[in-house]
Parts: structure tokens; C-alpha cells; sequence
């Protein structure tokens, strides 16, 4: 019977090997030369060539295919030490790939010679549980797990909208929360706040927000922002977030959001919710319309009444929220159709979803062609006079 290393001397005849300073002239002379890092995933946290593909050895066989479909294609396999390796450019050759090499002395030997590595971020196992039914998702994937590890969120509003959507985000593993809110819990909030608990009532929202999310997902960075959001903030606030999730129904604060996500060119999940009704939508700079394209005007305060005034039903902004929140994981993730250019209705006395398609406005004072407003105004003012005129 032939032992391990009879085997090993038989597989080291039968394929090439090169060394790491071959393989590295041979990359720059051949950019196609696809470099495959063998080793397991928690060996990669220590770094691994600049542009190699991982593909753990256990999963080479059913991976290749997908990941280099053409078998002409230079391969050169890689492990820490060359065995491993070795082992997988016999399984390649198996595989009908044609031009398959094995480093010599693996990763330690290319650090060994001196060559750049790269680190690389991969999630730690106690991150591959946890996300474990992302995983699964050819959309999301670990590639798409870190992207949501490393995505910087902003909140406006720890109310009926922000508490879900600060949820499922923070579930979801959305690196860093940011939450807009200076109002306290009030015992009328808990019919839908679903965030905040009796105990938290007379207390900053920010503060019963932050323990609720640390009591689901503790790896969250959550960023309290116990302010009123205003222009001489909120730039400042802005500059530390990829995007911006607002649910905050008052029409001064959408109107300033808007203003500066125009100028600061960041994506604005926009909801509101009214009694039975509620809509989102994304004001997406450069790619969609921004809010004052649909309404350059706000609306007679006597014509648009609060929730407070109007009622609104508890589990709405439970729906809502939830569809930000889809909605921001989509625009990290990069994936599916983004409510840019859409209005979505959904209302829940006949339970129906609508669409209508919305579009930028050349004339937009903000977002359109010759833009008239290029700083930050007087929203309140803006806001409380505009229908006089
Ligand atoms: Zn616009």
C-alpha cells in the first residue's frame, strides 16, 4: 500500500510547480493568470495575494467551474506550505484544466520572498452563524455579508418608521447605525415604536433605541445623534453616513434632507405614513428624482395634518419601515431594483400596493438643470410661508 507520501512524490510528478517569484513575473506578463488561494477561510484573515480568488480546498471542485469556466485558463493553486496545493492542481488536471500550477512553498514562501500580500476582511465564525441564512443568498453571499458589515447608515427618526427599519437592519448586521432623534418616549409612541418599552418611557429614544439593537445584534456600532437635525448639523451629521433612511414626518426636515443629500450626492430611503396609508420611495442624486422634483411646494399646514392629528394605524410603519429597509440593504448590496423613479402606495385598509413612476425635474430648483438653490435655506421659514405666496 502506498503511503501519503508515496502519494504526494507520485502527484508532484504529474504536475508543474513554480516558485513565487515565477508565479509573480508570470501574473505580469499574463493579467488572466487566475491565482487561487486553497487554504481554509480562517487562514486568509492573515492575508493573501494581491487578487487571488478563495476557494477553500474542500470546495475547489464544486466552485472551479463557475468561478474560471474556461479550462485554457493559467491557474496556479496556492496553500500555506505547497502540499495542499499540489493536491488541488491534480484535482484541476482531473477537472480537464490544462494549464494548472502549484506554488512552492505556498503563501509563507511569498511572504518569505518579499511580495506584497493583501488583507483581506472575511467574516469570523461566530458572523458566518449569525448570517448563516444570508450566506445561503447567491445575492448577498459573504462578499455581500461584509459589504453590510462595513455600510454606515443614517436613521432620521427613532419613531414608527426608524424603529423597525433599525431592526432589520441591525439583524441584517449593517455595521454602524446612526439615529437622528432628541424627542423622549412618550406613552403614546408604544402603540407602534416597537423599539422602545414601558420602562423606557421619559427617556432619549436614542438611548432605549441603542440598548434594544445592542440586545439583538451587540457587533453593531449604533451612533446616537440626540439633536434636533437642522442646517447647521446636518452636513456634519450627513458626512459620516453612506445612506440616509428618513422617517421623520415633518416636511421643514424632509425638505432639508432632501436638500443635502442633493448636495452631498447621497441616497435618501424616503417614508411616510398617514392613517391607513403609506408610501416609499428613493431620491437618488444623479440617478432618479429628488423630492422637491414631485413637490417643489409644501403643502398649507392646515392641509397636511400629523399623525398625531390623523391617527395612523400601529402596524403601518411596521410595513414601511420594513420596506426601507429592504430598500438600504438593496442599495449596499447592490442588488435588484431600487425604488428610484418609483413611488410605491400601499394601503392597508383594501390592502393593495401601487406603483407610479416619478421623474426628475429639469427645472428642479435643487436637482435640475440650473439649479437656483445651491446652499441650504431657512426651512422652517420655507416651510411656514411657502403656501402664502
Ligand atoms: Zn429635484
Amino acid at each position: 500500500m502506498p503511503t501519503f507520501s508515496d502519494l504526494l512524490k507520485q502527484v508532484k510528478n504529474e504536475i508543474r510547480e513554480i516558485t513565487p517569484a515565477e508565479t509573480d513575473r508570470t501574473r505580469q506578463k499574463n493579467p488572466k493568470l487566475v491565482l487561487i488561494d486553497v487554504r481554509e477561510p480562517e487562514e486568509w484573515q492573515s492575508g493573501v495575494v494581491p487578487g487571488a480568488k478563495t476557494i477553500a480546498r474542500g470546495f475547489l471542485e464544486l466552485e472551479i467551474e463557475e468561478e474560471v469556466p474556461d479550462k485554457e485558463r493559467e491557474i496556479v493553486c496556492y496553500c500555506a506550505g505547497g502540499i495542499r496545493s499540489a493536491l488541488a492542481a491534480k484535482a484541476l488536471q482531473g477537472l480537464g484544466y490544462k494549464k494548472v500550477s502549484s506554488m512552492i512553498g505556498g503563501f509563507n514562501g511569498w511572504k518569505n520572498a518579499g511580495l506584497p500580500i493583501e488583507n483581506r476582511k472575511i467574516l469570523s465564525q461566530d458572523q458566518m452563524s449569525r448570517y448563516a441564512r444570508h450566506l445561503t443568498l447567491p445575492e448577498v453571499g459573504e462578499e455581500g455579508q461584509l459589504k453590510l458589515l462595513q455600510s454606515k447608515i443614517l436613521l432620521i427618526g427613532a419613531g414608527g418608521l426608524g424603529c423597525p427599519t433599525a431592526i432589520y437592519l441591525a439583524a441584517a448586521g449593517v455595521g454602524t447605525l446612526g439615529i437622528v432623534d432628541f424627542d423622549q418616549v412618550d406613552l403614546t409612541n408604544l402603540q407602534r415604536q416597537i423599539l422602545h418599552t414601558e420602562a423606557d418611557v421619559g427617556r432619549p429614544k436614542t438611548d432605549s433605541a441603542r440598548r434594544a439593537i445592542a440586545g439583538i445584534n451587540s457587533q453593531v456600532r449604533v451612533i446616537p445623534h440626540a439633536v434636533k437635525i437642522s442646517r447647521d448639523n446636518v452636513m456634519e451629521i450627513l458626512k459620516e453616513y453612506d445612506i440616509v433612511v428618513n422617517g421623520c414626518d415633518n416636511f421643514p426636515t424632509r425638505y432639508l434632507l432632501n436638500d443635502a443629500c442633493v448636495f452631498t450626492k447621497r441616497p435618501m430611503v424616503d417614508g411616510s405614513i398617514f392613517r391607513f396609508e403609506g408610501q416609499v420611495t428613493i431620491y437618488s442624486p444623479g440617478k432618479g428624482p429628488c423630492y422637491r422634483c414631485l413637490y417643489p411646494e409644501p403643502p398649507p399646514p392646515d392641509m397636511a395634518p400629523s399623525c398625531a392629528e390623523g391617527g395612523v394605524l400601529g402596524v403601518l410603519p411596521g410595513i414601511i419601515g420594513s420596506i426601507q429597509a429592504v430598500e438600504a440593504i438593496k442599495l449596499v448590496l447592490g442588488k435588484g431594483e431600487p425604488l428610484i423613479g418609483r413611488l410605491l402606495m400601499y394601503d392597508a385598509l383594501s390592502q393593495k400596493f401601487r406603483e407610479m413612476k416619478v421623474r426628475r425635474d429639469p427645472a428642479c430648483p435643487v436637482c435640475g438643470d440650473k439649479p437656483t438653490i445651491t446652499d441650504l435655506i431657512d426651512y422652517e421659514w420655507f416651510c411656514s410661508t411657502a403656501h402664502k405666496s
